[in-house]
């Protein structure tokens, strides 16, 4: 996927919930990077992603 480019399907099918969670956040995100560019990861979010070592793509580049 194209950097910046929007996932319009994807959205639309994942719509993130009105109030998340912590773990909703993290999810919610993780799952958009791997189909949509349209946004970055917030570094708040991105430090706990980190932090608990979940990979973002299944393979780094
Ligand atoms: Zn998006």
């Amino acid at each position: 996927m194209a950097a910046n480019k929007i996932n319009k399907e994807w959205h639309e099918r994942n719509p993130m919930p009105e109030e998340p969670t912590l773990e909703q956040l993290i999810t919610w995100h993780v799952l958009h990077a791997r189909h949509c560019g349209c946004r970055k990861i917030p570094a708040r979010l991105m430090e706990i992603i980190k932090q608990r070592n979940i990979k973002i793509f299944e393979e780094e580049p």
